[in-house]
């Protein structure tokens, strides 16, 4: 089988601090929540500290890549010293992203303008450097594809939560789309709707561990293997077998982040 690449997780987390490398030294191999093993994770920053931690799990364990960059949440926090050091870390060999990267309405924990004036700072990174990036987008889609819009390069929507009209504009615009557990959810018609509008070489599939765990797993410890969950419900969704989606997206998420 194909082994599942989990386009984006925190093993940096707090709730992991225990369990991290019993959970990680396991991941590759396949038992009965994840048949196929996970072959590759792309660990997300939030601020600099997960960042270095980002970049120190990627020198740690092979199947681990390090995105690198500031969260909504942490907006406030930025300073120049952290976007010199972000830039500076996309040289190192196991980081292929920038991010995450967006704007949280939701939560609100980080003034809106210096939200979008983050997220505007890493875009731009994005675009000079011709690194991709990992946007969040939490009850912002509108204001989320205005800074899109304004940008020259390609990243994924991350855990997506928008419109199959949210989905369009992405794809024509050449970005990647990336589902979490969320999809799985009962209440989540709208969402797993959304699913036919990406055709199959722009899919990406993640966990966001430790949150979002898919059902049946929903409100457990989510690990990458939980992923695989995802993949049988996105390929319920398509009509295609679990082993095509593992497939497809390994394959989409390499080219996107450069990974051989
Ligand atoms: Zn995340």
């Amino acid at each position: 089988m194909t082994m599942l690449f989990d386009s984006h997780a925190h093993y940096d987390d707090e709730k992991f601090d225990n369990i991290r490398e019993e959970i990680l030294s396991g991941i590759t191999s396949g038992d009965n929540i994840c048949p196929c093993g996970v072959g590759y994770i792309v660990n997300a920053g939030c601020d600099i500290q997960s960042s270095r931690f980002s970049v120190a799990l990627s020198e740690k364990y092979g199947f681990m890549y390090a995105a690198v960059g500031i969260h909504p949440h942490e907006a406030q926090n930025a300073d120049e010293k952290w976007f010199e050091e972000i830039e500076s870390m996309l040289s190192h060999p196991k980081v292929c992203a920038i991010g995450e990267a967006g704007l949280d309405f939701h939560y609100d924990f980080s003034p809106r303008e210096i939200q979008k004036k983050v997220f505007e700072r890493q875009m731009l990174m994005s675009q000079k450097t011709g690194y991709p990036i990992i946007v969040h987008d939490r009850e912002a889609h509108g204001q989320t594809m205005e800074v899109v819009s304004q940008y020259k390069t390609v990243g994924v929507m991350h855990s997506f939560s928008g419109s199959c009209e949210m989905a369009k504009e992405l794809i024509k615009k050449g970005w990647y789309v990336s589902y979490s557990g969320s999809v799985t959810f009962k209440n989540a018609v709208n969402l797993a709707e959304t699913v036919q509008y990406v055709p199959d070489d722009k899919l990406l599939i993640e966990t966001d561990a430790p949150y979002l765990a898919p059902v049946p797993y929903r409100g457990q410890l989510n690990t990458s293997k939980h992923a695989y969950a995802t993949a049988q419900k996105i390929a319920d969704l398509k009509h295609k077998d679990v082993e095509y989606i593992l497939e497809i997206t390994q394959s989409n998420a390499k080219k996107l982040f450069n990974i051989q």
